[in-house]
């Protein structure tokens, strides 16, 4: 269960066509050719197809309030989109997990650790140097 928030907002289709339409006509990754009426990831350029996979992406992740609205959307290749979501977007919502869990007092209860009786104490030993009339229980 999430703290920040249960639905997943989509894109929906109207907003991914003219995010479609905004990566084949323009390119702005630096040292990247723009090849206008192709569609290129951006985040590095590459040219997509269904092979590389064409991700539809949140720039502001949705579980951190990010609007399904074309100016948050990004259109990447699945390499691009998993590098994200792996490196940015997880340990950020994670992150947000653990400071909203100890700022409401919802962290796991500690269990108290189970102490044992522990070993018998062992008869003491007799002592090959002590003198015998100090032996006791001899
Ligand atoms: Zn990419």
């Amino acid at each position: 269960m999430s703290l920040r928030g249960e639905k997943r907002t989509e894109f929906p289709q109207s907003v991914r066509k003219k995010a479609f339409a905004r990566c084949c006509q323009e390119c702005n990754v630096e040292g990247v050719e723009n090849v206008p009426g192709v569609p290129q990831c951006e985040g590095c350029g590459v040219q997509l197809s269904p092979r590389t996979g064409i991700i539809y992406e949140h720039d502001q992740a949705d579980g951190l309030g990010g609007e399904p609205t074309l100016g948050n959307c990004k259109v990447h290749c699945q390499n691009c989109a998993d590098v994200k979501t792996h490196t940015e977007d997880n340990p950020r919502m994670r992150k947000a997990d653990r400071v909203m869990k100890k700022t409401y007092g919802l962290q796991p209860t500690r269990r108290a650790k189970i102490a044992s009786r522990g070993f018998a104490k062992a008869p003491e030993q007799r002592k090959a140097s002590a003198p015998v009339n100090k032996w006791r229980g001899f």
